[in-house]
């Protein structure tokens, strides 16, 4: 059991008020809260130990470097990934990915194959269409169940001679559906077609090993796990580092430069050119060290008794809608009340002080597969509590008059 009101006193955000009222925040799949603990370590790196990283031979410009690099093999650990050298930082899941595309791209030709889900975020469909109009490659897209599962079967019937890459995101951040990553990546392997996994919704919510998984790329942002807000991990195997050209060029990222050809670093430098964001990428070992010490599968266990409670008791609503059913769903709910227009329900619960996304969530092409603009969606994190949830389902009920249901 967490003990959420210790917890909670490390968010002096979520003591704030909105319109006079207590904040409930239930927008995490966007951004998790910072921990004092964290913006502790930022103001650190900043009060103590700032220089620019693998460049000066004195002691402060060492100390930063070490602690950039002692970094990179924290989330190695979190991650259980083989090596350090397979850790690249980034400034978000869009930059791992957008890395990856143009990357890994450049081996592709025209009439190869990737192959992406209809829930993706737009962070993992244009980057491969940037990549489609430059190369000439085939997007084909898995549609979903009726309960928000992938359609397995489809899955692997669009595979072909020519299918050279799966991506595909190991949670859906508007339905809350895990994806069978090491079945599918399995499957990908077996056709011989190197498989990108989107973690963003994954990594806040339980345990990731990135060998188990078996994937060969895996991208996530800290924003979205009590980490700082600028950057983020690509992990990729060690075969691919070395066999796709660097993303960016510039320094830190080469071993010799001249005007006659150029030689690259080996991963992880080959992929981190210019000056990295040392401070937050060191604050990020403060966040990953939190949640250890709290235990990801008490996180898990907490926000899934907050979903599943919420879920049961929204269902008693009329008209309610909840879009994604599927087993295992990760602390997401997207929601319609009858036939009320997704910013009206937002905005009127922003008036009784609960924070809720609204929008088609960066997923147009999952809200027109379901035929919606957008939703609601709500979504927890460690901190939020049964009490923050019942105040939730009452502003909810305050509301439904002025929505014209019930
Ligand atoms: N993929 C998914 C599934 C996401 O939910 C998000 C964030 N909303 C992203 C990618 C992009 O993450 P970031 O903006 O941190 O790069």
């Amino acid at each position: 059991m967490l003990d959420i009101k210790a917890l909670r006193r490390q968010y002096p955000i979520l003591e704030r008020k909105v319109y006079g009222k207590p904040m409930i925040y239930l927008d995490n799949s966007a951004t998790t809260q910072t921990p004092l603990q964290v913006v502790d370590a930022i103001r650190d790196m900043y009060l103590s130990h700032k220089a620019n990283v693998h460049r000066g031979v004195f002691l402060l410009a060492q100390e930063a470097t070490e602690l950039l690099e002692s970094a990179r093999t924290r989330v190695q650990r979190y991650i259980n990934a083989p090596s350090r050298e397979e850790v690249i930082f980034t400034r978000g899941t869009t930059e791992g990915i957008n890395l990856v595309a143009s990357s890994l791209g450049q081996l592709l030709t025209p009439g190869d194959e990737v192959i992406l889900t209809v829930m993706e975020h737009h962070a993992n469909i244009v980057p491969w269409q940037l990549l489609q109009a430059r190369k000439g490659i085939v997007i084909k897209v898995v549609p979903i169940l009726p309960d928000g599962s992938l359609d397995l079967d489809a899955f692997r019937s669009l595979f072909t001679q020519r299918t050279r890459v799966v991506s595909f995101c190991h949670v859906s951040n508007v339905l809350g559906t895990v994806n069978p990553v090491k079945e599918m990546a399995a499957y990908a392997h077996e056709k011989g077609a190197c498989v990108v996994v989107d973690g963003a919704q994954a990594v806040p919510h339980f345990k990731i090993d990135v060998q188990e998984l078996g994937a060969d790329f895996y991208a996530f942002s800290a924003h979205k796990m009590y980490g700082p807000q600028g950057i983020g991990i690509l992990w990729g195997r060690r075969e691919w580092l070395d066999r796709i050209p660097p993303y960016q060029g510039g320094g830190e990222m080469i071993k010799h430069v001249s005007f006659s050809g150029t030689t690259f670093e080996e991963p992880p430098l080959k992929f981190e050119a210019g000056t990295p964001d040392f401070v937050d990428i060191a604050a990020l070992t403060s966040a990953l060290d939190y949640i250890d010490s709290i235990g990801i599968e008490h996180i898990e266990a907490h926000e899934n008794e907050l979903m599943q409670y919420a879920t049961a008791e929204m269902m008693k609503i009329p008209g309610m809608r909840i879009f994604g059913t599927a087993p295992g769903k990760a602390p997401v709910i997207s929601f319609l009340v009858g036939d009320a227009h997704h910013y009206d329900t937002g905005m009127l619960l922003d008036k009784l002080g609960v924070a809720v996304r609204t929008g088609h969530h960066c997923a147009q092409p999952l809200m027109e597969s379901l035929g919606i603009e957008g939703t609601v969606r709500a979504s927890f994190a460690l901190y939020n509590t049964r009490a923050e949830v019942n105040a939730f389902l009452a502003a909810l009920h305050r509301i439904l008059p002025l929505l014209g249901v019930g």
